[in-house]
């Protein structure tokens, strides 16, 4: 079986550059998924408090005979928890339902401008890893004004940028502020939650050219241009499938194609929310 390539953060950590993602199933749901995905082959699981699985993850863990250094968890503090006090609990919290002694990866879930408080929100998991309780530390959803005051202000990098990215809003801006500043990039909804994305024309006739899903071809894409990503599946037989895109390999010209598919310009193809003004609890 062909393994995930692995990526290394600035702190020198690595990160399975393929990984499986569980929001929107429930928690004896993902306690079977997540076995399911161990069994296909993932070894990175993404998920977060607000999920109301981590016990489930924690559960397929720990049945999976896997050591820790054998997998990648990473979950993700939520809006109402930020706050110095507040994170160190919520991260207390969390690792207690996931049943672990150290995390590879924690992020900020949300910037949440209003609120204000994500410089010590981020003060706070830079203490966390100094204690060693997670190794990696990194932020979902932020603008790159907001990136640049975390780094301004205490001068540590996240590791790594969780946000939107599908062929259909790929993100080129928020990719090359990480680029240059040494912040890998992570896609959540990578197949665009796989609706219109998965039915495009451009997408199939590629799938066919490599006797391959379009779902693969979506996920091949993310990889060839440096994406950590994790698409999401409750269908065993879709989670060997997605798994299996670690072998299909696109050419310039596909990569050129489905490049052609994003509708940023147009002020269109985002899902979710914007993070540079979403406020939510
Ligand atoms: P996704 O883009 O991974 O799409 C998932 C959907 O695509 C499935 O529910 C299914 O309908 C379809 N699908 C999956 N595999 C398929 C296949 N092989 N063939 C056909 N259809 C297929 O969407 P997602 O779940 O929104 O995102 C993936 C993960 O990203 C989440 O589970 C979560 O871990 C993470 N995420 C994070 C945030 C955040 O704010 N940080 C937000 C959304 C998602």
């Amino acid at each position: 079986m062909t393994s995930s390539p692995e990526l290394t953060f600035n702190d020198g950590n690595t990160i399975p550059q393929l990984g499986y993602g569980v929001w929107q199933v429930e928690d004896d749901v993902a306690e079977k998924v997540v076995g399911q995905a161990f069994e296909a082959g993932f070894r990175h699981i993404d998920t977060a408090k607000i999920y109301g699985n981590e016990a489930g993850v924690g559960r397929a863990i720990a049945s999976s005979g896997l050591k820790p250094e054998e997998i990648f968890i990473t979950t993700k503090l939520w809006n109402s928890d930020q706050g110095y006090e507040s994170t160190l609990k919520a991260f207390e919290e969390s690792m207690e339902r996931l049943g672990l002694e150290t995390l590879d990866l924690y992020l900020i879930h949300w910037m949440q401008p209003k609120q204000q408080k994500y410089v010590d929100t981020w003060k706070a998991l830079i203490e966390l890893q100094k204690q060693g309780r997670v190794k990696s530390i990194g932020v979902s959803n932020f603008s790159k004004e907001g990136l640049q005051e975390l780094i301004d202000a205490t001068g540590v990098v996240p590791a790594i940028h969780q946000i939107e990215l599908h062929p259909f809003f790929n993100q080129a801006d928020l990719r090359e502020f990480g680029a240059a500043n040494g912040i890998l990039t992570q896609a959540w909804s990578p197949l665009g939650q796989g609706g219109e994305l998965l039915e495009s024309a451009v997408i199939k006739e590629i799938a066919a050219k490599h006797d391959a899903t379009p779902a693969q071809v979506v996920i091949a894409w993310h990889l060839a241009i440096g994406n950590v990503v994790i698409p999401k599946s409750v269908t065993e037989s879709r989670i060997r499938e997605n798994y299996a895109a670690l072998d299909v390999t696109l050419d310039e010209t596909d990569i050129k194609a489905i490049n052609g598919l994003d509708r940023t310009a147009e002020g269109a193809g985002r899902i979710g929310p914007d993070p540079a003004v979403s406020d939510f609890a």
